[in-house]
């Protein structure tokens, strides 16, 4: 599928046949979970009771030191499918009344999700949820095959990328493809108060970085505009291992007023709030447990 593997910023440049990059993943598709999943953001299943029809693939081209899926992420534990068995997942995940496709982390098998959306289309809208930290040449790619970009837009400061991502030229890399997500979904559509077209962007508030936060709240602003849905997430846990002091906290009420208050202060005015008590492990899928959960 591909010789050497610069789908992503990383540029590792293996062969994924016989090696493995910066994701920790080879040619094969991983998956680590699939279930019906109840708590993404209520306007991309029309209401708070409806599923998403989450897949969620091992591996990561970020592995934050903070990460909550911890062990998918850097561990890369799942199981093998092929390009059929991801698309009778989908199939099933549609019969089950799932009001999407919701692909997470899905980056580092770009090719692989390409080949397969390309054989079948599923009816309901497929999401893109990613960390951000992405190639805009990749992401011109899914330009017919995907409806929704989750974006997470997680640094306006390439020196906590690298401090907490190991993420070079992540602001950059960001902002490109943020801009030809723009073009390829230019405006929000919706149908039935489900989002069925658009972009949201996520911005996980940390501990001790709020003024970061400010900051890539006016970098989404240039670029998408002010009627951008910009999803401001409360839901910081700290659970990794070995997490510097600084991280080792949920973040304050204040900390989270003042970004809020900064979206609203400079016109962002369809941001998305969470309750400070989202902020909980138990919204996070265990994935000690069952992998194909349906
Ligand atoms: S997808 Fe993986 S192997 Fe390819 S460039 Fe990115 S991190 Fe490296």
């Amino acid at each position: 599928m591909f010789m050497k593997c610069n789908i992503c910023p990383r540029n590792c440049n293996v062969d994924r046949k016989n090696a493995k990059g910066f994701c920790n993943s080879g040619d094969k598709i991983i998956i680590s979970k699939v279930m019906l999943h109840y708590f993404e953001e209520p306007i991309l299943t029309g209401g708070e009771d409806k599923p998403s029809g989450a897949i969620f693939f091992a591996g990561c081209n970020l592995k934050c030191v903070y990460c909550q899926n911890f062990d998918i992420s850097h561990n890369a534990v799942g199981k093998e499918v092929s390009k059929e068995e991801l698309i009778q997942i989908i199939k099933k995940l549609e019969h089950l009344g799932a009001e999407n496709i919701d692909l997470i982390t899905p980056t580092h098998f770009t090719s692989q999700i390409v080949d397969a959306l390309k054989s079948y289309k599923p009816k309901v809208p497929v999401i893109w949820n990613t960390g951000g930290y992405e190639d805009a040449e990749t992401i011109k790619q899914l330009d017919g095959l995907v409806d929704i970009f989750l974006t997470d837009f997680k640094y306006a400061d390439d020196a906590l990328a690298i401090s907490y991502s190991k993420a070079p030229n992540y602001v950059k890399n960001a902002k490109n493809a943020l801009t030809e997500m723009k073009k390829q979904q230019n405006s929000n559509i919706f149908e039935k108060n489900k989002l069925i077209k658009g972009i949201v962007v996520r911005h996980l508030v940390l501990p001790s970085h709020a003024k970061d936060s400010i900051k890539v709240l006016d970098i989404v602003k240039d670029i998408c505009g002010s009627d951008t849905i910009v999803s401001i997430m409360a839901q910081y846990t700290p659970m990794a291992p070995n997490l510097p002091s600084e991280l080792n906290r949920k973040i304050t009420p204040l900390e989270y007023k003042t970004v809020v208050n900064h979206a609203l202060k400079v016109g962002l005015n369809n941001a998305l709030t969470q309750e400070l008590s989202s902020a909980s492990s138990c919204y996070t899928p265990n994935f000690k447990e069952k992998i194909i959960e349906i």
